[in-house]
This record gives C-alpha cells, structure tokens and sequence, in this order.
C-alpha cells in the first residue's frame, strides 16, 4: 500500500479529507502556525521541554497494563491497556495541551482560547495555561455550562475566563465560531488551541504529533513484554486523537489491525448516535473535508452519545483516508455495551474507565473473544470514569436493558 495517508500533502490533504476551508484572513493565521510547527518540532530546545513536563508534570510514561482478568473474562487474546487515564488531569488530552501550551509561548502569544463541548478540553487547556503562566478564555455553549457545571467550576479555579455562547442551539458548533471569531480579531496575542485532531491544516498534524507519545510508548512496552508487535490496536474515536496518537507509530506495520470505535449511541436506526464514518458522508465542517454526519443539503445533523467527550458529528480527516484506504477498520459500540463494559472494567480490574474509553473496551472484549491466546491486543484506556460515575449509577437504576444487578453485580 504506498498510499498510505501518513501525512498531509503540502496542501494540507490527506487523500481527499483535509485541507483548510477557511476565509482567507484565517489562512494566513494557519500557515504562520504551520511554519512555527514545523520549527519547534525540529528544534531540541522546544522538543526536550515538551518530554520533562510530560514526565514530571504529566507522568509519563503511562503504564502498559496486562489485563489478566478481562482476558480471562473474554477468553482469547490478551488484552493489555494502555493507562491514559493514569495522566494528570485523567484523561490523554494533556499531551496534545501542552504541547499546543508551549508552541503558542514560543510564537508569542499570551493568551489562550478554545471551545469546549462537555468541558475536558477547556480543563485541559486552563491547567496548561495555569502551568505556562498564561491567559486562558474558553467558549462554552451557555446549555453545556448548566449540563458540565463542574467543569466550569474548576476551569475558573484554574483562572481561566469561560464566556458563555447563546447563540445558536448553544452548544459546541456555536461555541467553536465564538472562540475562531476571537481569535480572528487578536490573532498576534492568543493562540487557538483546538482540542481533536480535527479542523483545518495544520491542525490534524499538529495533535496527531503531539498525542503519537501514546504509541511511541505502546510499541516499546509491547516488543518489552512480549518480544513482538500486538496483533490488534483498538481506540474509541471523537474526533480521533487518542485513536491516531496510538495509531501513529504503527501505521506501516500492516500486521497490525487498527481498529478505531464509534459511538453507535441508542443504535444506528435509531438517529440518536455520532458514528461519523459509519453512517455518515463527506462534507465540509470546521475548516476541513471529511465524514459528517449531514442531511442531504450538508448541514450537519444533531448527534448523540452517552459519552460527551464522542458527541462529535465529524472525524478528524485523516481517519476518513485510513478508512477509505483499508489500513484502518471503524466499527460501533452502543450506549449499552459501552456500560456494561464501565461496570465490567470497574468489578474485574479495580479500573474505572471513562464512558468515552468504555466503547474501546467494550469492542475490545468482543475481538479478544474471537482470537487465539497467543495473540494480544492493546486497548487505549484514554480516560478515567470518575466524571461519569453520577451519570453512570443513574442510568443503571433505569435501564433495564444493561446486564447489571442491582449494586452493580453483572448477571
Ligand atoms: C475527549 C475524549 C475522547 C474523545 O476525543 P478523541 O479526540 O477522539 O480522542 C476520548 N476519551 C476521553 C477520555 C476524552 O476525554
């Protein structure tokens, strides 16, 4: 296969999904950032900073865990997690901050923005923009500051800013056109700092590059513990960038299957889901071509999943090209299997997942059950679930469908 999408082209295009659709003004923004990537990326100075945080502010490297219990629950391959959700702040997507933090310091910028939906981004950049010393306004639709009210607590303990957008259906897509407009008026001074591997070039390079330490380490744990690559890489799929920042190292290792889960929500039939590249086509949204989930004039549609963190009705474009290509497999798991599989995890590893990280867990189980012993497979753990325990034990009491006894015994 030598059209394997490994990176953007020079027009920012992997394959046919990518590019930036954006007026001209923003264009010259984006390539002054691209230039300024590409520097610091190269530069020693710039890269050696980036790994002591990771590893003493972050905590890397994160653990490759051997999960005896699930795999004996699942009775096939090995199953080995790979602990995102052992990262300060809990989740993987303080890699992609922190580097972002540091590249918007290094252009001059003093201030940071960005638009959170369910309010793990907007966390992640205030803690980075606490760390580096910088001024931090997020954008968040006024209807997810009620849903996501601790999270907007602890961004302002943070001392970031958080503007509330009424606009629209208040959510995220109005709340990333406030935080592009301010950015637009005051592009010297801040640095927008987009939390997926999504929007308009170089952004999808930009986190792929910063979350890739997750397979960087995977692959040496992996050859460490078992002397050969994993059969098998699974990652639940947002936007994309915990799935592609495991991906990343071993995208020319075709003995590896790259298996990205979408939330299939109440069920594919249903509507009520965000499985983008199952169900969806390409379009254009935020700054970028690639699968949507559109009605038959291209406007996105409203999309649904028990994970806010899934609730994205696009992909990040390089997915679209491993998709199309055939190097990457993209399947569904329901609301449903994804809590079972938060209340499995919890009773047999001692773990508790994020609903988000649920989903990979949940297909994960269902592969594993279907190879040899002698195979493994690494799953990413990009979150914990203490943020969702609330949801989780109110959804349990009412539906009836999730195999789970009261006081959360599996049947
Ligand atoms: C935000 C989030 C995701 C989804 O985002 P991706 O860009 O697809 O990785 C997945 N897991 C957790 C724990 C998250 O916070």
């Amino acid at each position: 296969m030598n059209t394997l999408p490994l990176h953007a082209d020079a027009n920012g295009y992997f394959g046919a999904y990518g590019g930036q659709y954006v007026p001209p003004q923003l264009k010259t923004i984006l390539d002054r950032l691209d230039t300024a990537f590409q520097e610091a990326v190269n530069d020693p100075a710039f890269t050696g900073e980036m790994d002591r945080l990771l590893r003493d502010y972050v905590g890397r490297p994160s653990p490759l865990y051997r999960a005896d219990r699930l795999t004996a629950y699942a009775a096939g391959a090995r199953i080995y997690l790979k602990r995102e959700d052992l990262n300060h702040t809990g989740a993987h997507k303080i890699n992609n901050t922190i580097g972002q933090g540091l590249l918007a310091r290094r252009m001059g910028a003093s201030r940071l923005i960005a638009e959170t939906g369910a309010g793990q981004h907007g966390v992640a950049t205030a803690t980075v923009a606490a760390l580096l010393g910088m001024g931090c306004d997020i954008y968040m639709g006024a209807e997810d500051m009620r849903r996501q009210h601790l999270n907007v607590v602890r961004m302002e303990l943070l001392g970031a800013c958080v503007h509330s957008v009424t606009d629209g259906l208040a959510t995220l897509k109005d709340a990333v056109d406030a935080a592009l407009g301010a950015w637009a008026t005051d592009p010297e001074a801040s640095f927008y700092l987009l939390g997926s591997a999504v929007g308009p070039h170089p952004y999808p390079e930009v986190v792929r590059t910063f979350q890739s330490v997750i397979g960087r380490e995977a692959r040496a744990q992996a050859l460490q513990a078992e002397g050969r690559l994993p059969d098998a890489l699974v990652a639940c799929v947002g936007g994309g960038s915990n799935a592609i920042g495991l991906f990343a190292d071993f995208l020319e290792n075709e003995d590896v299957a790259l298996v990205g889960v979408e939330p299939a929500g109440k069920g594919l039939a249903t509507g009520l889901h965000a499985a983008t590249m199952t169900a969806g086509h390409p379009e254009v949204i935020h700054g970028m071509r690639t699968y949507v989930l559109a009605d038959d004039k291209g406007n996105p549609t409203p999309c649904y999943s028990v994970a806010a963190g899934l609730d994205y009705p696009g992909v990040g474009p390089q997915h679209a090209a491993l998709r199309d290509c055939g190097r990457a497999t993209y399947v569904t798991a329901t609301d449903t299997e994804a809590l079972e599989a938060f209340v499995l995890l919890s009773h047999l590893e001692g773990i508790v997942p994020a609903l988000e990280s649920s989903h990979a867990i949940a297909y994960a189980l269902r592969l594993a059950s279907t190879m040899r012993p002698d195979q493994f497979i690494i799953v990413n753990l990009s979150g914990r679930g203490d943020k969702d325990v609330d949801e989780v034990t109110r959804l349990l009491d009412i539906r009836k469908d999730v195999a789970v006894a009261p006081g959360g015994c599996p049947l």
